[in-house]
């Protein structure tokens, strides 16, 4: 692919350059559109582009700025949208067919937002049915690839937005994080990606999956523009009842002060003692850890002693608010219906609708979640998955009595190979083990890139925050970014295996 151009390689030198001039939003817009045609073919990483919209924007802000007018933080810079997340106008899929046909009638919160920012809003991003998935693979629509490697899965579920950020067909991105799946794929294309803490941002217009886990969050390629653009997305909304009403601190007043004092908490469960690491992805971590040291950070063994509780405690949770939230897909309301047959009663249209229009890992969850809360297994899996994850939020808890920040992998392996886990859903789910107990937490995390593994993959570092504590958080990851760099976008994607000579 053609290099980026310097004002394209970071949301803050791409607001720069609009509003000092130096390139219009014209211009950029066309470079984002021309690199989604000549790309997305491949990669696959957008399911709905619409030039025509974008470009309008984008001279709208090049004439507000020729007229003088105040610009927004984010006037001119192309970004996109994971399509779990209601744009006005654009096809709404949560990439499922049962949502055929539906157009959203507002933007959710976060995109008027963005639109008040000046951003310019490129299109909707793949991601796995309904957010349930880590790898992509589970979209209606086919998966995103990874542009590092496109034999290899992006990361799920916001991969497309990963994928669309790592190629530069955007500048930035919004995804939606329940377990990882802002972090996982951030981690598995070599960029940056923000699960804010739980209320943090508004949900209202995000389709939801885990009413009690999921957030809205930046994608991006550095630690800057993810403060940036949670500085433009986050922060109370009356039209969310779930959403805090404490007002988002300054987060790039202090991003690059340094570590200097902050006590890194390194969970002996996410390295000495986890189970399926790969020693590469944990060399490169080990390094960036060696690199805060070196920075004056304190390094603090902790233990979280009910790590390995997350995975079943987080499935049982999870599976069971989707069962409650999916119920609403009953072919009268939102998007695809079924063709209705003789004799047919209300009944066989819920049934048929939700038969055809749900894949089978939303069927997979949906039926493991009615399990889960049924009579009689309420209190033995429901229940009890809500009392151990009280004990992981008080792991966390303790942790907080002697650090500041946690530090480990955010995914135990790099990309893995399109197809490599899609019969064996279980081995799947378990690259999420170090992910989850966040979001179950209610914690915010960031995933930084620490380097390429040897296969030429990237690896992504985790950093966990107390809640609402994102300011430390992405100080310490601008630090970790100061020295492992940023990643460079692939060249021209190809389909090979890429290992450096
Ligand atoms: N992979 C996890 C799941 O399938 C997390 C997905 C997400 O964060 N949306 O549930």
């Amino acid at each position: 692919m053609t290099a980026l151009l310097p004002h394209e390689q970071s949301l803050t030198a791409c607001a720069q350059a609009i509003a000092a001039g130096e390139v219009t939003a014209e211009t950029v817009t066309r470079a984002a559109l021309d690199r989604i045609e000549a790309q997305n073919p491949l990669l696959n990483a957008y399911l709905h582009v619409d030039s025509a919209v974008a470009l309008q924007q984008a001279r709208a802000v090049d004439l507000a700025r020729v007229a003088g007018k105040e610009l927004g933080p984010l006037a001119g810079v192309p970004v996109s949208v994971k399509d779990l997340i209601a744009v006005q106008g654009m096809p709404l899929t949560a990439g499922s067919r049962i949502l055929q046909g539906y157009t959203p009638p507002r933007d959710a919160t976060v995109v008027e937002r963005l639109r008040t920012a000046g951003a310019v809003l490129l299109g909707k991003t793949n991601l796995d049915e309904f957010a349930m998935g880590s790898s992509n693979e589970s979209s209606a629509f086919g998966p995103a690839r990874n542009p590092w490697n496109t034999q290899r899965v992006p990361g799920g579920s916001s991969g497309g937005a990963a994928a669309a950020v790592a190629a530069g067909l955007g500048v930035a991105a919004l995804g939606t994080d329940t377990g990882g799946s802002i972090r996982q794929p951030a981690a598995l294309c070599g960029i940056v990606g923000l699960k804010p803490s739980y209320g943090r941002v508004s949900r209202l217009g995000v389709v939801a999956y885990a009413s009690s886990l999921d957030q809205v969050g930046p994608m991006t390629r550095t630690v800057r523009d993810a403060a940036r653009l949670l500085q433009v997305i986050g922060g109370p909304d009356p039209g969310d009842a779930t959403c805090d009403l404490r007002a988002l601190p300054d987060l790039e007043a202090n991003l690059d002060q340094g570590v200097a004092g902050l006590r890194v908490g390194v969970p002996h469960e996410f390295l000495d003692g986890a189970e399926g690491l790969d020693p590469a992805v944990r060399s490169r971590v080990d390094a960036a850890l060696q690199a805060l040291q070196g920075r004056g950070a304190t390094l603090v063994p902790v233990a979280l002693p009910h790590t390995r509780h997350t995975l079943a405690t987080y499935y049982l949770i999870a599976t069971a608010e989707a069962s409650a939230n999916l119920a609403r897909y009953d072919g009268v309301r939102f998007g695809r219906r079924t063709e209705a047959r003789p004799g047919d009663g209300i009944d066989d249209l819920y049934a048929r609708t939700r038969g055809e229009g749900f894949g089978t890992e939303v069927k997979r969850r949906i039926l493991l979640g009615t399990f889960a809360l049924s009579a009689g297994y309420r209190d033995a899996w429901y229940e009890k998955a809500c009392r151990v994850r009280r004990l992981i939020h008080d792991d966390f808890e303790r942790a907080w009595q002697t650090c500041d920040v946690l530090a480990g992998p955010t995914s135990p392996v790099v990309a893995w190979k399109l197809g490599e886990f899609v019969q064996d859903p279980l081995a799947m789910y378990l690259m999420d083990v170090f992910t989850l107990g966040v979001n179950l937490a209610g914690l915010p995390a960031l995933s930084v890139p620490v380097g390429l593994h040897p296969d030429g993959l990237p690896v992504g570092l985790q950093l966990i925050g107390r809640p609402f504590d994102e300011a430390t958080l992405l100080r310490a990851g601008a630090t970790v970014e100061a020295d492992a760099g940023t990643l460079e976008p692939p060249e021209t994607p190809d389909a090979s295996d890429r290992r450096p000579a």
